[in-house]
């Protein structure tokens, strides 16, 4: 077989699930076929994080719209582009949301695909029309209330002279005799798909709930009966994407809402740290159930001269010890070195040292065993756990941030360190502004519960970045310095893990909203 043959082979079109929200409802073959895709062509609706699954040399092409508004992809022209890129070769992602074959046009891409004799899978996908009620606390069936569900779109419109494909009157005389009613696409024409149940006969007491934007942050939900749910929706704002449901059923959210108990529930908290690392921290709090907003104070570039990290890559078998302070140190270091023809073994001489866990995490990616980590974000922590004698007359290397607190090296002199070289391996900058004015309204409208800091850099580029002082704002910092930085900038400091840690954070976090709600 030729390669062009063989690549041909390759071709084909996954027709993939994303899951009705939360990037960890994906199934796992899912997963995996995102993380081989050549082009990915997504609809609105799929998380960002989703798309960091995919390889970093992956074509990424949105395809989505917005109420119809926005300028999207022709349906024709989605279908001609999957075949097209399937047949030069490449392994396709079609991504959309929930389950591609419930209602989103899933089933017209794979007739379009057999027409043409591509090849195509289906991964089939967590369907919101059963995880919004699933996480609006409502079971679809049960042995009293319910004994079959149906998912029915709410888009048809009857007035405009056509007959709707939805079998209202049959179906609401079977609802009546026990079951459920899910309704998707459901918040334009809300108010007259519910009088059209009504008007076949469904009793305006029936318990009714709409559930938006399920298995996010974002998650609202509203419970009234078949007679009230418009209204209490307009009242709580509820609109697309929502799903409805309808039926006895909907009735035992009362006793079986689980998503408001968890700790976090209704919180938005303000992430500051660089996004690349935040996605442990902020996983770990909206599993709690809070809303994560992300606003990365600290991005990184290569540092502005290379000289000083250059002369000591040089000379890098001359150190006893190297000392990172971040993973990003240790990133930086390893790739100058690669860029500069060294090996990895060339380090062979040194010992190593990290502060704080995730920078030893990040070496031990590099298979870099490290000899001594102080378990908490502390420079001080250092000394006793290098130990005080393999100190003195020895020479140390720290490749770290351009601006950095001088604490480490001038304790390392004091402790008799013969030689301590600071290398600028990079440099943390500002992002862009274009998050900065929403994030000052929702300062200004008092929608933040917390602000997060983990390293006084992150307190300082915030008031920056901001244009004031951190009164009247809750803050929770990492650290002891950190607290102090962001007490001096005036921030109300109400959460200070005992230990430096993130995870030790993301629980003083828990901590703190738990016994506030007592
Ligand atoms: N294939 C998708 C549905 C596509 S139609 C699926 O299986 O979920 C789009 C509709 O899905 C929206 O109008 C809304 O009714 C529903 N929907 C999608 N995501 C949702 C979410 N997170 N919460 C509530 N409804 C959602």
């Amino acid at each position: 077989m030729t390669a062009r043959a063989a690549k041909d082979k390759r071709g084909r079109v996954f027709l993939v699930g994303a899951g009705p929200g939360a990037a960890d409802l994906i199934t796992l073959r899912g997963a995996d076929v995102l993380s081989r895709a050549d082009v990915i062509i997504y609809d609105n609706l799929i998380s960002a994080e989703l798309l960091r699954l995919a390889p970093a040399a992956a074509e990424l092409i949105y395809a989505g719209k917005r109420g119809g508004s926005d300028k999207s992809i022709e349906q024709a022209d989605l279908n001609a582009m999957l075949v097209e890129h399937a047949r030069k070769g490449s392994v396709v992602v079609r991504l959309k949301g929930g389950d591609p074959f419930i209602f989103g046009r899933g089933g017209e891409e794979a007739e379009a695909l057999a027409r043409a004799q591509v090849a195509f899978e289906v991964v089939p996908g967590v369907t919101s029309a059963i995880a919004g009620p699933a996480f609006a606390g409502v079971p679809l069936t049960h042995r009293e209330h319910g004994s079959f569900v149906a998912f029915v779109t709410g888009h048809e419109d009857e007035s405009k002279g056509a007959r709707s494909t939805v079998p209202w009157d049959e179906l609401v005389a079977a609802t009546r005799r026990g079951g459920t009613i899910v309704i998707l696409m459901a918040t334009a024409r809300m108010r007259a798909t519910l009088e059209r149940i009504g008007a076949a006969g469904l009793p305006a007491e029936t318990p009714a709930v709409a559930v938006q934007w399920a298995t996010t942050a974002a998650q609202k939900t509203v419970s009234a009966t078949l007679a009230t749910l418009a209204d209490e929706s307009v009242r709580e704002g509820i609109g697309a994407p929502a799903v409805i449901v309808v039926g006895e059923c909907a009735g035992l959210r009362e006793h079986l809402k689980w998503v408001e108990r968890t700790p976090l529930f209704g919180r938005m908290i303000v992430i500051t740290r660089a996004r690349t690392a935040v996605s442990a921290f902020a996983t770990a709090l909206t599993r709690l159930g809070a809303e994560v907003v992300e606003f990365p104070t600290i991005e990184t570039a290569p540092p502005r001269s290379y000289t000083a990290l250059d002369r000591a890559i040089k000379r890098i078998d001359s150190f006893d010890w190297i000392i990172f302070t971040s993973a990003m140190g240790v990133e930086s270091l390893v790739e100058r070195m690669k860029s500069r023809g060294r090996d990895i073994r060339d380090l062979g001489r040194a010992s190593i040292a990290a502060i704080g866990p995730a920078t030893a995490a990040r070496l031990a990616d590099y298979a870099l065993r490290v000899k001594a980590v102080p378990d908490e974000y502390r420079a001080e922590q250092i000394i006793p756990a290098i130990g005080i004698k393999r100190i003195r007359g020895k020479c140390f290397l720290i490749p770290r941030a351009e601006v950095a607190r001088e604490a480490l090296p001038e304790i390392l002199r004091a402790k008799g360190a013969k030689e301590v070289v600071v290398a600028p391996a990079y440099r943390t900058i500002k992002p862009k502004r274009a998050q900065v004015d929403r994030m000052r309204e929702s300062l200004a409208s008092g929608k933040i519960d917390l602000v997060t800091f983990t390293s006084s850099s992150t307190v300082t580029n915030f008031c920056e970045l901001i244009g004031t002082s951190g009164k009247g704002i809750k803050a929770a910092a990492i650290g002891p310095i950190t607290a102090a930085t962001a007490e001096e900038r005036e921030f109300e400091v109400v959460v200070r893990p005992a230990k430096y840690t993130i995870e030790a954070l993301t629980e003083s976090i828990r901590e703190h909203f738990q016994l506030k709600q007592k």
